[in-house]
């Protein structure tokens, strides 16, 4: 029926391995919840032996053999959380950071230290992934470019090329195939955040960084923050290693409930995304929308452009969640160029296609026939705001023909 439920790792279908990877052993130990372990120390007799993990540590980055030393090396609940994801993601290795920023923060701080700062970067990214870059926070230089300049960017100290797709919010997308291409030797980093690995897997594609803010799907239910990258072991160890000099580390709790999300990952994806593409072509039709953004893959994410005043529009919302973030199973809305990217530059945010009039939203779990009454009254507000709060009632539009950005 849907042409990602059949997306296979090497040996199981995603759907299975969404609730099965990281769990392979608990049977046999007679588990059947994962133990979430919250020691920040692991005790040992043999000193000799801890030094000599911390050498091997040191050296490659691999998880030490055997418990970890210290919490900051590694934890045993958030490494089942790493072995799903990268099982989801189709790589060798993840490694998970306390948000999606301390991911990109490791990656860069990776590059830096090889020598390589220059990024290269195609807009529109998450605001704060612009700014990060734009303010050379960690001393990386950025050079923003469409892809098709993306070859001529490249320099000898280029570290990293940065893509999303789709992008947030315009929900831009780019040919990752075609971008890896144009990378060379230099790694590809794909945030993959609002596709998830039910949709699209960058790897395959020639990525060698995928990365996710997991405080959005991955998580699924607004209550952990979390980033994580899937990638090579060889990058793996680097990641750990950045991870344990400069702490940003994740809680085990958060990794327990990341596990958990991945397991109804498949299932939210699929259901929240037929609602959105329901949903967009109901605002494709409706005439206070001059514009509607859904991208080519799906999802769960739509952004549209009103012709009224869209605070107007996240005012008149009742059932639907006026906040940022997204990947939650109730259905969110925000005004980018107020809050997700207020951080960039107005210039740039334009240019990067954000206009001021774009209203982003992350479908839900809730019925399309209450989101779309619920949108539909708010739309009303914004395009008549002497209007009252009881004229919500509103025809359903038949749905149009499929909307594309
Ligand atoms: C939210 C987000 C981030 C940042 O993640 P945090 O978990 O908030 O640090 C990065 N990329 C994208 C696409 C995002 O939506």
């Amino acid at each position: 029926m849907h042409g990602y439920d059949d997306v296979r790792t090497a040996s199981r279908a995603l759907a299975t391995e969404a609730v099965h990877a990281g769990r392979d052993d608990l049977a046999r130990q007679g588990l059947h919840a994962p133990p979430i372990d919250l020691s920040t120390t692991y005790p040992s007799y043999d000193s000799r032996g801890e030094a000599a993990r911390i050498d091997a540590f040191a050296t490659t980055g691999a998880e030490p053999d055997g418990p970890p030393v210290y919490g900051r090396l590694g934890n045993p609940t958030v490494a089942r959380f790493e072995t799903a994801l990268a099982r989801l993601e189709g790589t060798e290795a993840a490694v998970a950071f306390a948000s999606g920023m301390a991911a990109l923060t490791a990656v860069l701080l990776v590059r830096a230290s090889m020598g390589l700062r220059h990024v290269v970067a195609v807009r529109p990214l998450y605001g704060c992934s612009d700014h990060l870059l734009t303010a050379g926070l960690l001393g990386s230089e950025v050079t923003w470019t469409d892809p098709a300049g993306i070859a001529d960017a490249l320099r000898p100290d280029t570290g990293l090329v940065m893509v999303e797709s789709p992008a947030n919010p315009t929900l831009a997308e780019v040919d990752l195939r075609a971008v890896a291409h144009a990378c060379g030797s230099v790694p590809l980093l794909a945030d993959n955040t609002f596709a998830t690995p039910v949709l699209q897997r960058p790897a395959e594609h020639g990525a060698r960084l995928v990365l996710h803010s997991a405080t959005k799907y991955l998580g699924g239910h607004g209550d952990v923050m979390a980033g994580v990258v899937a990638c090579d072991e060889e990058f793996a160890g680097r990641l750990r290693q950045i991870r344990f000099a400069t702490g940003g580390v994740l809680h085990p709790l958060a990794g327990y409930l990341l596990l958990r999300g991945l397991s109804t990952l498949p299932v939210r994806v699929r259901a929240a995304s037929e609602t959105a593409a329901e949903l967009a072509r109901r605002l494709t039709a409706d005439l206070r929308v001059s514009r509607v953004h859904y991208p080519r893959i799906g999802g769960a994410m739509i952004a549209f452009e009103v012709d009224g005043d869209p605070h107007e529009v996240i005012a008149g919302v009742r059932l639907i969640t006026p906040a940022v973030s997204l990947g939650s199973v109730d259905t969110l809305i925000q005004h980018p160029a107020s809050i997700s990217h207020r951080i960039v530059d107005a210039d740039d945010r334009r240019g990067a296609g954000v206009s001021d009039r774009l209203l982003r939203m992350s479908v839900g779990l809730e019925d399309v026939e209450d989101l779309w009454a619920d949108l539909a009254g708010a739309l009303g507000t914004a395009a008549h705001p002497p209007r009252g709060a009881g004229n919500c009632a509103t025809s359903h539009n038949e749905p149009a023909a499929a909307s594309r950005a």
